[in-house]
């Protein structure tokens, strides 16, 4: 017999009854098999539209190999943070690959993108410092914003004229960081970049982009939106990307100036006080890479299906959002 259960757990089931009321209540579906166009979910055989590998890299052959060589090489756990011993020559290699890749002097990996938001904030800025964000910004920069010592505020969604008022009230003696997504991670739209890059430069204030969505994706060459819109990395000088969307493994980095890197290594607690993801995995980011600069006939086939999906779904009477990225919100007007 189930043992009985405390007066919190009755109050946090009670809770629970009511999200499920409204419509609220969050599941896991099962997958049974590896990211691909047809998948088995909770016991049916499916097509994949929802998932972030936009490339088709996920499982990959020449990943799976490169994880398989890398766990026969350097064994399966990483043992140790970064600034122990759990920093490999796999790890070492990528982020060089990573910083020449996307532009910048120097790149940072981290285990996951919201780890990597939150070491942006919290290494950067101090008290008496300004954090500006995009109202519909990813969740992982709303909470680095309110864990960071930062006076913490968002600005209207895309919108200059309040990015603006808002930068004319930071003090000029002390930092001002803005950041926002380049994709917009729900609606798929693309910010202003250059004019955001304009407004920084006028007003001292540093831009970081999260290009979560932008990186392996946008871009000639797929190194991401700074790339797209032809900015300079003094234009954008923080970049963050991950390496589990359309670069199909596992974790992030931070592509920006020496400086800017070596603080976050000195201060940043997201990235000192956890252990290193996998060397395998960074071997198999690495051979990533490699096919994303070279394969660019992925981001034309991205293209092609998204134009292919536009027009399926206007045939059908279904409802887009404007966005010509590879995220397609299907508008059905409740939760
Ligand atoms: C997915 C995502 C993140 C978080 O990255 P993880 O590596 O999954 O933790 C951060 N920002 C945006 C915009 C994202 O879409």
């Amino acid at each position: 017999m189930a043992e009985s259960k405390s007066a919190f757990e009755a109050g946090l089931a009670n809770d629970l009854a009511k999200r499920k009321a409204q419509h609220l209540y969050r599941a896991r579906r099962v997958v049974e098999s590896a990211q691909q166009v047809e998948m088995r979910i909770d016991g049916h055989d499916l097509l994949a539209f929802c998932s972030n590998n936009y490339l088709g890299l996920a499982n990959h052959d020449k990943l799976r190999k490169a994880a398989v060589a890398g766990i026969d090489k350097w064994g399966v756990g990483s043992g140790a943070a970064h600034l122990v011993n759990g920093h490999s020559s796999a790890h070492h290699l990528l982020e060089e690959e990573l910083a020449s890749f996307t532009g910048y002097e120097r790149a940072l990996l981290f285990s996951t993108g919201y780890m990597a938001n939150l070491a942006v904030a919290t290494a950067l800025l101090a008290r008496g410092d300004t954090f500006l964000q995009d109202k519909l910004n990813h969740a992982s920069l709303i909470d680095a914003g309110q864990l960071c010592a930062a006076q913490f505020s968002r600005y209207l969604h895309v919108d200059m004229g309040s990015l603006e008022a808002k930068l004319s009230q930071s003090q000029a003696d002390k930092t001002c960081l803005v950041m926002s997504d380049s994709v917009f991670s729900m609606d798929g739209n693309i910010a202003p970049l250059p004019a955001m890059a304009d407004l920084c430069l006028q007003h001292q204030a540093q831009l970081a982009i999260d290009d979560a969505h932008g990186f392996g994706v946008l871009g000639l060459t797929g190194s991401g939106s700074r790339e797209h819109f032809a900015l300079t990395t003094r234009d954008i000088p923080i970049m963050m990307g991950t390496l589990g969307k359309a670069a199909g493994v596992s974790g992030a980095f931070i592509a920006s100036s020496h400086e800017i890197i070596e603080t976050i290594i000195q201060k940043a607690r997201s990235y000192i006080y956890t252990t290193a993801s996998p060397p395998a995995i960074a071997e198999a980011a690495r051979v990533s890479l490699q096919l994303i600069q070279q394969e660019s006939w992925r981001r034309e086939k991205l293209q092609r299906n998204i134009a292919l999906l536009k027009a399926a779904a206007r045939e059908n009477g279904w409802q887009l959002m404007v966005s010509d990225t590879a995220i397609q919100p299907l508008l059905i007007g409740d939760d």
